[in-house]
C-alpha cells in the first residue's frame, strides 16, 4: 500500500523527522505539505529540499492571513509565491474564511487573494487546494469555476459537510479530502460515503489536534482503512485512493 496524506501542514510539528519515519512505516509513501504565508512557503521548500522523496510542496496564502497583512507584507509573500511556483506540486492552502473575514470588505480581500492565486495555479498548470470554512458553497464555485476554465484539479479539503453540496462537486469533477473526523465521528463517514469514489482523497491537516492528540501524517493510514474497510460495496480500495491522488496531482 501506498497512500498520499493530500493536506497537512508538516512545519508545524516539532519532530518532523519522525513523523515521516512513522508515516513510512504505516504506508503513507507521500504529503503534500500545504503553506499558509511566506515562512511556511520556505519552510515547506526546506522540508522538500531535506525529505524530498516524502515531501509534495503546496505553497499558498491562507484565507485567514490574507487580512492581517500589511500591503508590503502581501506583496512580499505573493511574488515569493509567483518565483517559487514552478518548484510546487500545487497552489494552497487557499481559500476562503468568512469565520475570520466577518466584513463584507475583509471577504472581498480574500476573493480577491483567492483569484490571484487560483490565476498563478493556472499560469504554472498547478491543482489547487482548498479551505472553505464558513463559505462552503462560495469555495465550491470557486472550485468549479477554476476546473472548468483551465482543466486542472481542485481539492476541497476537509469538505464533507452536506450531501446536497457533495453531490455538485460529484458531477462537477471536484476532489474533496476526508481526514481523522471519519475515525471519531460516525456522521463524518456517513457523509465520506457521498463522495464519488473516483474523487475522494484521505488527509490529516496535521497538526490539527483529536482527542486532543495532534495528527500526524501516519494517521492517513487508519482514515484509509475505515473508507476502505466501510465504504458501500467495496467501492473505494487503496489502489483507488492512489490513482487518485495521481490524479489529484496530474501524475496519471
Ligand atoms: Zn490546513
Amino acid at each position: 500500500m501506498s497512500l498520499t496524506d493530500c493536506h497537512c501542514h508538516l512545519y508545524a510539528l516539532a519532530r518532523v523527522e519522525t513523523a515521516i519515519l512513522r508515516a513510512r512505516d504505516a504506508g503513507v509513501t507521500k504529503a503534500v505539505v500545504v503553506s499558509e504565508d511566506q515562512p511556511s512557503m520556505e519552510q515547506t521548500l526546506r522540508l522538500r529540499d531535506a525529505f524530498p522523496e516524502f515531501v509534495l510542496p503546496g505553497l499558498g496564502i491562507h484565507p485567514v492571513n490574507v487580512f492581517s497583512m500589511s500591503p508590503q507584507e502581501w506583496e512580499r509573500a505573493f511574488f515569493f509565491l509567483k518565483s517559487h511556483a514552478q518548484e510546487a506540486s500545487c497552489i494552497g492552502e487557499i481559500g476562503l474564511d468568512f469565520k475570520y473575514a466577518t466584513t463584507e470588505k475583509e471577504r472581498e480581500k480574500q476573493r480577491k487573494a483567492l483569484r490571484v492565486q487560483m490565476e498563478v495555479a493556472a499560469d504554472n498548470h498547478l491543482p489547487i487546494n482548498l479551505h472553505s470554512r464558513r463559505a462552503l458553497r462560495q469555495t465550491m464555485e470557486e472550485a468549479i469555476a477554476f476546473h472548468r476554465n483551465t482543466g486542472l484539479p481542485a481539492l476541497l479539503h476537509w469538505f464533507a459537510h452536506s450531501e446536497k453540496l457533495l453531490s455538485r462537486t460529484n458531477r462537477e469533477g471536484i476532489f474533496v479530502s476526508v481526514g481523522p473526523s471519519i475515525l471519531f465521528s460516525e456522521e463524518a463517514l456517513n457523509l465520506a460515503y457521498t463522495i464519488d469514489p473516483r474523487l475522494i482523497l484521505v488527509e490529516t491537516d496535521t497538526p490539527v489536534p483529536f482527542k486532543g492528540k495532534s495528527a500526524s501524517p501516519a494517521w492517513v493510514a487508519e482514515v484509509a482503512e475505515r473508507l476502505i474497510v466501510n465504504y458501500p460495496q467495496n467501492q473505494v480500495t487503496s489502489k483507488k485512493l492512489y490513482d487518485n491522488a495521481q490524479r489529484f496531482l496530474q501524475k496519471a
